[in-house]
């Protein structure tokens, strides 16, 4: 199997992902920590109610991106437990650099599949 990472990088990111995935974790804990006080907070006016529902739904949203992010995470994890980690694009085969890889290291695709994914669902 081809490999565009050797077992240093490979670690590397094996230990970003476990970051990003303790951070996310800590993250959606704190959130459902809010909504809990906050189903118990007593809501004076409605201008707190709309203030109130307004983050609710914004922390939906960042709730449900962490979540997606957490899944690309255990991906990415799982692939490196078994071995079949490459760094390789999924769709195209070619190398997704250690530079990109650093900052999001549960990147599947490499930079141009990613933007051609992103238009197609942008078309829908
Ligand atoms: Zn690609």
């Amino acid at each position: 199997m081809a490999k565009a990472l050797n077992e240093k990088q490979v670690e590397e990111i094996k230990v970003l992902l476990l970051e990003n995935k303790q951070k996310i974790e800590t993250a959606l804990r704190k959130i459902d920590e809010d909504h809990e006080s906050l189903s118990t907070m007593d809501l004076k006016d409605e201008g707190d109610f709309a203030a109130a529902s307004r983050d609710y739904s914004n922390d939906i949203h960042i709730k449900k991106q962490q979540k997606k992010e957490l899944e690309l995470i255990d991906h990415a994890l799982k692939k490196i437990e078994k071995g079949e980690y490459t760094g390789l694009c999924e769709m195209c085969d070619s190398e997704i650099t250690i530079k990109r890889l650093r900052v999001k290291p549960h990147a599947r695709y490499c930079i141009d599949c990613r933007s051609f994914i992103d238009n197609e669902k942008k078309e829908r």
